[in-house]
């Protein structure tokens, strides 16, 4: 039996996401809760993966299906495609599982030709809506379809309004619109060399074709990267029946939120458009008003919204983002999904729900974006600055955070400049999914137009990013390189400051205030992660100042102390370098008593930061090389510390450089070939521990000693035995009974694969999947983004490896060298220290191989804590 590739909304529901995207679902889901829904039916996303698999063609069931349902369409809407009486006009929308705002294309009123025109404009008795419909529709198509630039078209509006001296499209008549879609139409064929169909059903092939293949297109890719959504999934086409907001002052299209997105209050949010069709809307292109605005006029209408939309949320226990469009005095509606929300309002949001009683804590947990957590992490202007400033202007504050910086007008050169290091902010007319890769390269996104629910403010708010938007008293000049606000005018480089979450803009540079997290949302939510979690966090830090902020943050811990970046503050390094260029074990053991006090310092007080919970202390990891001076005048002062000619040290110094670093003299090598290294640092970290324990009898100190980069059971045995020889008559001189482990870094695939050998000596693995990465692909850390892109171009890698752990491959070994590492010492404790340990889905992979604790920097601990809850109640639901 053939696959059933297309569905009507009356046979999926809510839980069918994956076949019929997120939209497809939620529409089915509003058809069966009787809500008023323009019929129609969704094509799969399993029909875009064969779409794919058939090179780009979609096979002749698939066509024969669609035509069937086209049957069922006009059967149940008493509409017909190209018919004299009552035609069928549709919208044709994508619909991926997860929601994809903007990222994909949308084609409205698509069944028109001339003569369904006349017929309509007949019917209607109002020409200049039909004739306004056709010109959007060929505009539409041609854009999305033939990829014609909607620009081309937007020059003939401008030049008939010029014409005819008027300043909105609005003002355009029946006859002016019905010229317009003549020229579009000859645009068209000039563009293309074919006639603009007229046959509805090859449009609508056509027109899935687009959507299908808008998957795959730069701005949904980027998108699907940032937001780990899968590109196998594919995408749904959704075939609806057209609502027109376009039919007059009765008509109009909107946005609603039932809790506000910026702030989270329970307070029912929404904007709607007179007499426009929803892209107009979303696009941002006119500034939208609030819906109290409508209680006058249609009072009904905002009475049936606000029952929906009450509906809505009780039924899918979330705070709703809904599309609407009322047709001449009717609602329909268009779209339900969980709306997006600023950290704030998710935090809110979930807090006051439980405390409503429609949701308990896990689902309360779960509703919590953790990589949005940052914003809350992020920048704000302090009350005295804004005082001393002087405000230029305002707009909508769109997405919360503070931004300042040089002003750019295009994506393009935000991506440029910040990859420089300037810090940039991003001022346009109104932004488009193109701009998506220069919104996040830029400090800030400002706009002249689009509401709160506009493409720029949806996105800003989804990544993170400051935002004010609808700034209506920005003009732009002409060629739209610099732009008046408050009486000044701004060019490009020019400084300009804003707040996302006031809308106020200032002149200049005001200086940015780091984010807090004191908040009682916040406190809640985390403290059921808390609860729910099984994983522990621990923090990243090496030196003191971060261990304090990881432990405000939540940290149990540190998982990682990176010894070596103890050397990169004041003149510490020049003890360093004395060891470094050591001749002989003499010379090198009288530096390194030099430097024994000052690890030990730094040691005590990251085990005071950390009350008692353990610390992971890694030994000297780096090659050597990266330490030694590079300028005349420290080596000159190296060589008199050393009492060495200059041309010895700078003889020892080339002795140092090595073809290939990163698998060169380093980790466990350096013990190795220099024990006395591996001693200092011992003595160091037990004296520190010695002296904390006797100051906090009620804590118990346990330090962790790490052996880096071990590759063979062997190393491993070698300094441990240095480790144990020296700890053991440091603890023997203090009389002292406290106990430490000695564990290593599992970072090479060798390791991995001989966990259980490394057990043996090992009595904690921790994975340090930044080099275990580098080394299971063969990648260097360093220039892998220089072919990275390719590889994403090409579909060979959907993301890149260092950011998002590679599950099937590096998570491999991990998952062995766990179960081998337990075979052989079954109480072994096991983490992961490297970037992964902060980023939620692979906290998640984390989390179902069995690991003990992640660790990641300080700001990504709260993000952590929250994504191994999450962790944790997925898996319990397996
Ligand atoms: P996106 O996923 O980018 O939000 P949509 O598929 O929701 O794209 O379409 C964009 C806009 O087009 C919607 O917000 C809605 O206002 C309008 N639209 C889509 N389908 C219809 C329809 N059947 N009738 C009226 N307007 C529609
Ligand atoms: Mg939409
Ligand atoms: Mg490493």
């Amino acid at each position: 039996m053939a696959r059933k590739w297309v569905y009507l909304f009356t046979e999926g529901n809510k839980d069918m996401r994956e076949l019929l995207g997120g939209k497809g679902a939620n529409l089915a889901e509003m058809t069966n809760l009787g809500l008023p829904v323009p019929q129609g039916f969704t094509i799969t996303t399993e029909a875009c993966t064969q779409y794919y698999e058939d090179g780009r063609q979609i096979n002749d069931e698939i066509r024969g299906q669609i035509a069937e349902y086209i049957g069922k369409m006009e059967e149940i809407t008493g509409k017909k495609f190209a018919s004299k009486e009552n035609p069928l006009l549709v919208s044709v929308r994508s619909g991926a599982r997860a929601s994809m705002p903007g990222m994909m294309d949308t084609i409205l009123n698509l069944g028109l030709n001339e003569e369904v025109v006349e017929t309509l404009a007949a019917k209607s008795n109002n020409p200049r809506w039909a004739w306004d419909c056709y010109r959007r529709f060929i505009q539409m198509f041609s854009d999305v379809v033939m990829e014609v630039s909607k620009s081309e078209f937007e020059k003939l509006i401008d030049a008939k309004k010029a014409e005819k001296g008027v300043q909105n499209d609005v003002d355009l008549d029946a006859e002016d619109l019905k010229d317009l879609a003549n020229q579009f139409k000859a645009k068209y064929k000039d563009a293309i060399g074919k006639d603009f169909p007229d046959d509805p059903k090859v449009q609508l092939i056509e027109a899935v074709k687009a959507v299908f293949r808008s998957w795959d297109n730069p701005r949904a890719n980027v998108y699907r990267r940032d937001n780990d959504i899968p590109y196998s999934w594919g995408t749904a086409v959704n075939v609806q029946m057209m609502a027109f907001g376009n039919m007059g002052p009765t008509s109009g299209s909107g946005v609603a939120f039932t809790r506000d997105p910026a702030t989270g209050e329970n307070k029912f949010y929404a904007e709607v458009l007179m007499n426009a069709q929803g892209e107009d809307v979303v696009s941002g292109v006119r500034t939208p008003m609030k819906i109290e605005e409508i209680k006058k006029t249609l009072p009904e209408i905002y009475d049936e919204l606000i029952d929906i939309a009450n509906k809505l949320e009780d039924h899918y226990r979330d705070m709703q983002d809904m599309e609407f469009t009322i047709e001449d005095g009717k609602l329909y509606m268009l779209q339900c999904r969980n709306g997006k929300r600023t950290a704030k309002a998710a935090l809110k949001i979930a807090h006051d729900m439980v405390n409503e009683g429609m949701i308990d804590k896990k689902q309360a947990v779960l509703s919590v974006e953790p990589r949005n957590l940052d914003t809350l992490l992020h920048g704000s202007f302090s009350k005295d600055t804004v005082k001393k400033a002087t405000q230029v202007g305002k707009g909508l504050p769109a997405a919360p955070g503070a931004a300042c910086g040089k002003i750019v007008f295009t994506a393009e050169e935000a991506k440029k400049q910040a990859q420089n290091g300037e810090k940039v902010v991003l001022v346009r007319r109104e932004t488009s999914p193109e701009d998506i890769e220069g919104m996040k390269a830029a400090q800030g996104i400002l706009t002249a137009r689009g509401g709160m629910t506009s493409h720029a403010a949806v996105v800003a708010r989804g990544m993170g990013a400051c935002c004010v938007a609808g700034c209506s008293d920005i003009v732009f000049a002409e060629d739209e390189k610099s732009f008046t606000l408050g009486g000044k005018t701004y060019k490009e480089g020019d400084v300009i400051s804003f707040d996302g979450s006031t809308g106020n803009i200032y002149d200049g540079a005001l200086p940015v205030q780091e984010g807090a997290v004191e908040d009682d949302d916040f406190a809640a939510i985390m403290e059921w992660a808390d609860e729910i979690r099984t994983m522990q966090v621990r923090t990243n830090a090496d030196t003191p100042t971060d261990a304090k902020k990881a432990r405000e943050l939540g940290a149990q811990g540190i998982g990682l102390c990176r010894t070596e970046h103890m050397f990169f503050s004041g003149n510490r390094i020049d003890a360093f370098r004395e060891m470094i260029v050591s001749d002989t074990k003499e010379e090198r053991e009288a530096a390194l008593d030099k430097i024994l006090p000052l690890q030990q310092g730094d040691f005590e007080q990251l085990f005071e930061a950390m009350e008692g919970d353990p610390v992971t202390i890694r030994f000297l990891d780096p090659p050597l090389h990266e330490f030694v001076p590079k300028d005349e005048e420290d080596i000159e002062k190296l060589a008199k510390a050393k009492g060495k000619t200059v041309e010895q040290v700078k003889g020892i110094i080339a002795g140092l450089k090595e073809a290939n670093p990163m698998m060169g003299h380093r980790g466990c090598r350096l013990p190795i070939t220099y024990p006395e290294i591996a001693v200092m640092q011992t003595k160091a970290v037990i004296r520190a521990a010695l002296n904390v324990q006797k100051k906090h009898p009620d804590w118990t100190i346990v330090p962790e000693l790490e052996v880096p980069l071990v590759g063979i059971d062997k190393e491993m045995a070698f300094v441990k035995n240095i480790i144990v020889e020296t700890a053991d008559a440091e603890l023997k001189a203090a009389g002292s009974d406290m106990k430490y482990k000695v564990g290593t870094m599992i970072e090479i695939p060798r390791a991995a694969i001989t966990a259980d050998e490394i057990a043996k000596e090992a009595e904690f693995f921790c994975f340090g999947t930044n080099d275990l990465t580098q080394m299971t692909f063969g990648f260097s850390r360093d220039d892998a983004g220089k072919f990275l892109d390719a590889y994403y171009d090409k579909k060979i890698l959907e993301n890149d490896p260092f950011a998002k752990l590679d599950q099937d491959g590096v998570g491999k070994l991990m998952k062995l060298a766990v179960k081998l590492g337990h075979e052989t010492r079954p109480d072994i404790s096991i983490g992961i220290c490297g970037e992964h340990g902060g980023d939620p889905s692979s906290v998640e992979f984390c989390n179902s191989i069995g690991l003990d604790y992640v660790s990641c920097s300080p700001y990504r601990v709260p993000i952590a804590r929250l994504a191994a809850a999450q962790a944790a109640i997925k898996q319990s639901r397996k």
